[in-house]
Protein backbone atom coordinates (compact mmCIF):
# COMPACT_ATOMS: atom_id res chain seq x y z
CA UNK A 1 0.00 0.00 0.00
CA UNK A 2 1.35 3.37 -0.84
CA UNK A 3 0.20 6.74 -0.10
CA UNK A 4 -1.21 8.23 -3.41
CA UNK A 5 -2.81 11.86 -2.49
CA UNK A 6 -3.41 14.02 0.41
CA UNK A 7 -6.28 16.24 0.39
CA UNK A 8 -6.04 19.62 2.16
CA UNK A 9 -8.86 21.78 3.73
CA UNK A 10 -9.20 25.24 5.19
CA UNK A 11 -11.54 24.27 7.74
CA UNK A 12 -13.39 27.71 9.47
CA UNK A 13 -15.90 27.31 12.05
CA UNK A 14 -17.20 30.35 14.45
CA UNK A 15 -17.32 29.76 18.24
CA UNK A 16 -20.16 30.50 20.48
CA UNK A 17 -18.33 32.07 23.36
CA UNK A 18 -14.71 33.66 22.78
CA UNK A 19 -12.10 32.16 25.28
CA UNK A 20 -10.01 34.70 26.63
CA UNK A 21 -6.86 34.07 28.12
CA UNK A 22 -3.75 36.00 28.86
CA UNK A 23 -1.81 35.52 25.57
CA UNK A 24 -4.77 36.01 23.18
CA UNK A 25 -8.47 35.06 22.52
CA UNK A 26 -9.50 32.41 20.81
CA UNK A 27 -13.11 33.44 18.99
CA UNK A 28 -12.73 30.65 15.40
CA UNK A 29 -11.37 27.68 14.81
CA UNK A 30 -9.51 27.99 11.87
CA UNK A 31 -7.89 24.85 11.28
CA UNK A 32 -6.83 22.65 8.62
CA UNK A 33 -7.72 19.22 7.99
CA UNK A 34 -5.94 16.76 5.94
CA UNK A 35 -7.08 13.57 4.05
CA UNK A 36 -4.30 10.47 3.51
CA UNK A 37 -5.22 8.64 0.06
CA UNK A 38 -4.02 5.58 -0.59
CA UNK A 39 -3.76 3.00 -3.74
CA UNK A 40 -5.46 0.81 -1.84
CA UNK A 41 -8.71 3.10 -1.51
CA UNK A 42 -8.26 3.47 2.14
CA UNK A 43 -7.95 7.19 3.34
CA UNK A 44 -7.51 8.87 6.75
CA UNK A 45 -8.33 11.96 8.34
CA UNK A 46 -6.71 14.18 10.80
CA UNK A 47 -6.75 17.96 11.95
CA UNK A 48 -4.02 20.67 12.61
CA UNK A 49 -5.70 23.77 15.46
CA UNK A 50 -2.82 26.23 15.31
CA UNK A 51 -3.18 28.74 17.74
CA UNK A 52 0.50 31.09 17.28
CA UNK A 53 1.20 31.96 20.86
CA UNK A 54 1.92 28.37 22.19
CA UNK A 55 2.90 26.60 18.61
CA UNK A 56 3.77 29.86 16.24
CA UNK A 57 1.38 28.35 13.47
CA UNK A 58 -1.24 29.82 11.90
CA UNK A 59 -3.48 28.72 9.19
CA UNK A 60 -1.78 29.94 6.75
CA UNK A 61 1.25 28.91 7.76
CA UNK A 62 -0.11 25.48 8.53
CA UNK A 63 -1.47 25.07 4.47
CA UNK A 64 1.69 25.83 3.15
CA UNK A 65 2.99 23.24 5.76
CA UNK A 66 0.86 20.69 4.59
CA UNK A 67 1.61 20.85 1.28
CA UNK A 68 5.39 20.23 1.67
CA UNK A 69 4.68 16.87 4.15
CA UNK A 70 2.13 16.11 1.78
CA UNK A 71 4.77 15.91 -1.39
CA UNK A 72 7.58 14.34 1.34
CA UNK A 73 5.32 11.00 2.02
CA UNK A 74 3.67 10.90 -1.20
CA UNK A 75 4.53 7.09 -2.37
CA UNK A 76 5.34 5.75 0.90
CA UNK A 77 3.90 3.11 3.14
CA UNK A 78 1.30 4.77 5.12
CA UNK A 79 2.03 1.88 8.28
CA UNK A 80 5.21 3.25 8.50
CA UNK A 81 4.47 5.73 10.94
CA UNK A 82 7.24 5.61 13.04
CA UNK A 83 9.94 6.71 10.09
CA UNK A 84 8.00 8.70 8.58
CA UNK A 85 7.34 10.94 11.86
CA UNK A 86 10.96 10.96 12.45
CA UNK A 87 11.04 12.32 8.42
CA UNK A 88 8.52 14.84 8.93
CA UNK A 89 9.76 16.10 11.96
CA UNK A 90 12.84 16.38 10.34
CA UNK A 91 11.82 18.19 7.47
CA UNK A 92 10.67 21.52 10.01
CA UNK A 93 10.99 23.05 13.39
CA UNK A 94 8.08 23.18 15.29
CA UNK A 95 4.65 22.80 13.21
CA UNK A 96 3.63 20.77 15.79
CA UNK A 97 -0.09 21.22 14.70
CA UNK A 98 0.32 20.10 11.02
CA UNK A 99 2.77 17.56 12.25
CA UNK A 100 -0.01 16.28 14.61
CA UNK A 101 -2.62 15.94 11.62
CA UNK A 102 -0.78 13.72 9.23
CA UNK A 103 0.08 11.84 11.92
CA UNK A 104 -3.28 11.22 13.38
CA UNK A 105 -4.29 10.13 9.57
CA UNK A 106 -1.97 7.92 9.75
CA UNK A 107 -2.76 6.53 12.80
CA UNK A 108 -6.55 6.17 11.29
CA UNK A 109 -5.44 4.41 8.55
CA UNK A 110 -3.83 1.73 10.50
CA UNK A 111 -7.04 1.46 11.80
CA UNK A 112 -8.76 1.15 8.77
CA UNK A 113 -6.12 -1.37 7.46
CA UNK A 114 -6.77 -3.40 10.51
CA UNK A 115 -10.51 -3.07 11.06
CA UNK A 116 -9.57 -1.57 15.05
CA UNK A 117 -10.48 1.44 16.88
CA UNK A 118 -6.89 3.06 17.02
CA UNK A 119 -7.17 3.04 20.78
CA UNK A 120 -7.30 -0.91 20.32
CA UNK A 121 -4.40 -1.05 18.23
CA UNK A 122 -2.54 1.00 21.36
CA UNK A 123 -3.13 -2.04 23.50
CA UNK A 124 -6.09 -0.06 25.13
CA UNK A 125 -9.35 -1.19 26.59
CA UNK A 126 -12.86 1.03 26.19
CA UNK A 127 -13.20 3.56 29.51
CA UNK A 128 -15.49 5.81 30.18
CA UNK A 129 -14.09 9.61 29.72
CA UNK A 130 -15.70 12.79 31.56
CA UNK A 131 -14.14 15.89 30.21
CA UNK A 132 -14.02 19.28 32.30
CA UNK A 133 -15.82 22.54 30.38
CA UNK A 134 -13.29 25.52 30.43
CA UNK A 135 -14.57 28.85 31.31
CA UNK A 136 -12.40 32.06 29.42
CA UNK A 137 -11.42 35.06 31.07
CA UNK A 138 -14.29 37.20 32.04
CA UNK A 139 -14.78 40.63 32.46
CA UNK A 140 -16.23 40.42 35.98
CA UNK A 141 -17.43 37.32 38.94
CA UNK A 142 -21.01 37.67 37.34
CA UNK A 143 -20.22 37.13 34.01
CA UNK A 144 -17.92 33.80 35.15
CA UNK A 145 -20.82 32.69 37.38
CA UNK A 146 -23.46 33.63 34.11
CA UNK A 147 -21.16 31.06 31.78
CA UNK A 148 -20.70 28.42 34.25
CA UNK A 149 -24.17 28.04 35.17
CA UNK A 150 -24.90 27.71 31.46
CA UNK A 151 -22.59 25.29 31.28
CA UNK A 152 -23.10 23.10 34.11
CA UNK A 153 -27.11 22.85 32.39
CA UNK A 154 -25.34 20.57 30.07
CA UNK A 155 -24.04 17.96 32.26
CA UNK A 156 -20.54 19.13 33.12
CA UNK A 157 -19.11 18.48 36.20
CA UNK A 158 -16.07 19.70 36.67
CA UNK A 159 -14.13 23.46 35.56
CA UNK A 160 -11.41 24.68 34.49
CA UNK A 161 -11.06 28.55 35.29
CA UNK A 162 -9.06 30.66 33.12
CA UNK A 163 -6.84 33.16 35.15
CA UNK A 164 -4.03 34.92 34.97
CA UNK A 165 -4.90 38.40 35.70
CA UNK A 166 -2.42 41.24 37.77
CA UNK A 167 -2.50 40.89 41.52
CA UNK A 168 -4.81 38.87 43.43
CA UNK A 169 -7.87 39.64 41.60
CA UNK A 170 -7.83 35.57 40.33
CA UNK A 171 -8.09 34.31 43.63
CA UNK A 172 -11.42 36.42 44.20
CA UNK A 173 -12.85 34.83 40.75
CA UNK A 174 -11.94 31.40 42.20
CA UNK A 175 -13.34 31.57 45.64
CA UNK A 176 -16.47 32.60 44.53
CA UNK A 177 -17.20 30.30 42.00
CA UNK A 178 -15.92 27.23 44.59
CA UNK A 179 -18.57 28.88 46.95
CA UNK A 180 -21.34 29.08 43.96
CA UNK A 181 -20.50 25.48 43.12
CA UNK A 182 -20.11 23.77 46.29
CA UNK A 183 -17.18 21.81 47.52
CA UNK A 184 -17.59 18.78 46.08
CA UNK A 185 -17.27 19.96 42.19
CA UNK A 186 -13.09 20.02 41.04
CA UNK A 187 -11.93 23.11 40.03
CA UNK A 188 -8.39 23.58 37.96
CA UNK A 189 -6.89 26.92 37.21
CA UNK A 190 -4.92 27.72 33.96
CA UNK A 191 -2.84 30.78 34.07
CA UNK A 192 -1.68 30.20 30.35
CA UNK A 193 2.33 31.70 31.98
CA UNK A 194 0.20 34.94 32.85
CA UNK A 195 1.83 35.31 36.35
CA UNK A 196 4.94 35.88 37.21
CA UNK A 197 7.11 34.11 40.01
CA UNK A 198 5.81 36.24 42.89
CA UNK A 199 1.94 36.61 41.77
CA UNK A 200 1.70 32.79 41.27
CA UNK A 201 2.66 32.34 44.50
CA UNK A 202 0.41 35.14 46.66
CA UNK A 203 -2.31 33.68 44.19
CA UNK A 204 -1.71 29.83 44.92
CA UNK A 205 -1.49 30.42 48.47
CA UNK A 206 -4.60 32.77 48.73
CA UNK A 207 -6.48 29.33 46.80
CA UNK A 208 -4.73 26.48 48.84
CA UNK A 209 -7.95 26.26 51.10
CA UNK A 210 -10.58 26.18 48.56
CA UNK A 211 -9.47 22.95 47.38
CA UNK A 212 -7.62 23.41 43.77
CA UNK A 213 -7.06 19.76 41.72
CA UNK A 214 -4.25 21.75 39.96
CA UNK A 215 -2.56 25.15 38.94
CA UNK A 216 -1.76 24.49 35.12
CA UNK A 217 1.50 27.08 33.14
CA UNK A 218 1.23 29.34 35.94
CA UNK A 219 4.38 30.59 34.81
CA UNK A 220 6.29 31.38 31.80
CA UNK A 221 6.84 28.27 29.74
CA UNK A 222 10.80 28.19 29.44
CA UNK A 223 11.14 29.01 33.34
CA UNK A 224 10.81 25.33 34.99
CA UNK A 225 12.62 26.92 37.79
CA UNK A 226 9.75 28.88 39.03
CA UNK A 227 7.31 25.70 38.43
CA UNK A 228 9.89 23.89 40.95
CA UNK A 229 10.29 26.74 43.22
CA UNK A 230 5.92 27.17 43.22
CA UNK A 231 5.56 23.23 43.68
CA UNK A 232 8.37 23.50 46.86
CA UNK A 233 5.61 26.59 48.63
CA UNK A 234 2.58 25.71 47.94
CA UNK A 235 0.03 22.86 48.62
CA UNK A 236 -1.49 22.77 45.03
CA UNK A 237 -0.41 20.77 42.65
CA UNK A 238 1.06 22.11 39.35
CA UNK A 239 0.43 21.25 36.00
CA UNK A 240 3.12 21.86 33.00
CA UNK A 241 0.98 22.35 29.57
CA UNK A 242 3.06 25.15 27.30
CA UNK A 243 6.86 23.85 28.94
CA UNK A 244 5.99 20.85 27.61
CA UNK A 245 5.95 19.69 23.59
CA UNK A 246 7.97 16.73 23.43
CA UNK A 247 9.83 13.42 25.65
CA UNK A 248 12.75 16.15 26.03
CA UNK A 249 10.49 18.60 27.86
CA UNK A 250 9.20 16.09 29.29
CA UNK A 251 12.41 14.37 30.72
CA UNK A 252 13.40 17.28 31.79
CA UNK A 253 10.40 18.42 33.51
CA UNK A 254 10.60 15.79 35.65
CA UNK A 255 14.41 15.03 36.01
CA UNK A 256 14.14 18.64 37.88
CA UNK A 257 10.98 17.71 39.57
CA UNK A 258 9.24 20.84 38.45
CA UNK A 259 5.63 19.50 37.92
CA UNK A 260 3.27 17.01 39.61
CA UNK A 261 1.49 16.66 35.84
CA UNK A 262 2.20 16.65 32.14
CA UNK A 263 -0.40 18.20 30.17
CA UNK A 264 -0.45 16.46 26.99
CA UNK A 265 -1.83 18.16 23.37
CA UNK A 266 -1.59 16.55 20.45
CA UNK A 267 -0.86 19.92 18.51
CA UNK A 268 1.71 20.36 20.96
CA UNK A 269 3.55 16.85 20.58
CA UNK A 270 2.64 16.75 16.97
CA UNK A 271 0.24 13.80 17.09
CA UNK A 272 -0.24 10.26 19.37
CA UNK A 273 2.90 8.64 18.69
CA UNK A 274 5.31 11.55 20.38
CA UNK A 275 2.05 11.62 22.88
CA UNK A 276 3.12 8.22 23.91
CA UNK A 277 6.69 9.10 24.25
CA UNK A 278 5.54 11.90 26.67
CA UNK A 279 2.98 9.36 28.62
CA UNK A 280 5.80 6.85 29.13
CA UNK A 281 8.16 9.29 30.63
CA UNK A 282 5.80 10.71 32.92
CA UNK A 283 4.76 7.23 33.97
CA UNK A 284 8.25 6.28 34.83
CA UNK A 285 8.81 9.66 36.93
CA UNK A 286 5.39 8.18 38.65
CA UNK A 287 3.67 11.82 36.91
CA UNK A 288 0.30 11.85 36.19
CA UNK A 289 -0.84 13.18 32.60
CA UNK A 290 -3.59 15.49 31.52
CA UNK A 291 -4.92 15.82 27.63
CA UNK A 292 -6.31 19.03 26.63
CA UNK A 293 -7.25 20.46 23.06
CA UNK A 294 -6.99 23.95 21.35
CA UNK A 295 -9.73 24.99 18.48
CA UNK A 296 -10.43 20.95 17.40
CA UNK A 297 -13.36 19.35 15.66
CA UNK A 298 -14.53 16.03 16.51
CA UNK A 299 -11.66 14.98 14.27
CA UNK A 300 -9.10 16.45 16.10
CA UNK A 301 -10.92 15.41 19.82
CA UNK A 302 -11.72 11.57 18.55
CA UNK A 303 -7.39 10.90 18.06
CA UNK A 304 -6.93 12.78 21.44
CA UNK A 305 -9.99 11.16 22.96
CA UNK A 306 -9.10 7.34 21.79
CA UNK A 307 -4.88 7.72 23.47
CA UNK A 308 -6.68 8.70 26.49
CA UNK A 309 -8.80 5.86 26.54
CA UNK A 310 -5.73 3.50 25.89
CA UNK A 311 -3.25 5.02 28.64
CA UNK A 312 -5.37 5.35 32.00
CA UNK A 313 -2.47 6.92 33.13
CA UNK A 314 -4.24 10.48 31.26
CA UNK A 315 -6.18 11.22 34.24
CA UNK A 316 -7.90 14.53 33.76
CA UNK A 317 -9.25 15.14 30.14
CA UNK A 318 -10.19 18.40 28.96
CA UNK A 319 -11.08 17.58 25.56
CA UNK A 320 -14.50 20.66 25.27
CA UNK A 321 -13.35 22.73 22.26
CA UNK A 322 -15.93 21.70 19.81
CA UNK A 323 -18.71 21.71 22.18
CA UNK A 324 -18.66 25.22 21.81
CA UNK A 325 -19.05 25.32 17.82
CA UNK A 326 -21.69 27.32 16.00
CA UNK A 327 -22.17 24.01 13.46
CA UNK A 328 -20.65 20.07 13.72
CA UNK A 329 -19.48 19.35 9.85
CA UNK A 330 -18.07 16.06 11.19
CA UNK A 331 -19.37 12.55 10.59
CA UNK A 332 -18.76 9.93 13.19
CA UNK A 333 -16.17 10.23 15.65
CA UNK A 334 -16.64 10.79 19.51
CA UNK A 335 -19.46 12.77 20.52
CA UNK A 336 -20.38 14.73 23.54
CA UNK A 337 -23.59 12.66 25.36
CA UNK A 338 -26.39 15.49 25.05
CA UNK A 339 -27.77 14.47 27.97
CA UNK A 340 -24.74 14.20 30.48
CA UNK A 341 -22.32 16.72 28.45
CA UNK A 342 -19.08 16.08 29.81
CA UNK A 343 -18.86 12.57 28.79
CA UNK A 344 -16.98 11.50 25.31
CA UNK A 345 -18.51 8.18 24.06
CA UNK A 346 -15.56 6.80 21.88
CA UNK A 347 -17.62 3.53 20.00
CA UNK A 348 -15.64 0.99 18.27
CA UNK A 349 -15.49 1.88 14.35
CA UNK A 350 -11.96 1.11 12.73
CA UNK A 351 -9.68 3.98 12.86
CA UNK A 352 -10.92 6.77 14.19
CA UNK A 353 -14.10 6.30 12.60
CA UNK A 354 -14.60 10.68 11.93
CA UNK A 355 -14.49 12.32 8.74
CA UNK A 356 -15.35 15.81 7.01
CA UNK A 357 -19.30 15.77 5.79
CA UNK A 358 -18.53 15.30 1.71
CA UNK A 359 -20.55 18.69 1.54
CA UNK A 360 -18.33 20.59 3.64
CA UNK A 361 -15.43 18.88 2.65
CA UNK A 362 -16.33 20.25 -0.90
CA UNK A 363 -17.03 23.97 0.31
CA UNK A 364 -13.74 24.01 2.20
CA UNK A 365 -11.33 21.77 -0.44
CA UNK A 366 -8.00 23.90 -0.89
CA UNK A 367 -5.44 21.61 -2.43
CA UNK A 368 -4.91 17.96 -3.32
CA UNK A 369 -1.02 16.89 -3.50
MG1 LIG B 1 -3.38 25.15 29.34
Amino acid sequence: MKISSVDIFRFNIQLKHPTRVPIGILDAARNVIVRINTDAGICGWGEASPFAPITGESQDSNLASAKMLAALIKGRDPLARESLGDEMRRSTVGDTSILSAFDMALFDIAGNVSGLPVYELLGGENRPLRSDITIGMQDSIDETIKLLDERLASGFDAVKLKVGRAGLTDSDYVAAVREHVGPAMPIKIDSNQGWDYPTALANLRAMEKLSIEYSEQPTLASDHTSLRRLRDNTSIPICADESVFNDSDALKLVTADAVDYLNIKLGKSGGIGMGIRIEAIARAANRKCMIGCFAESRIGLTAAAHLAIARPNIEFIDLDSSFGFEVDPIVGGASFDENDGGRIIVDDSPGFGASLSDEFAESCHWATV
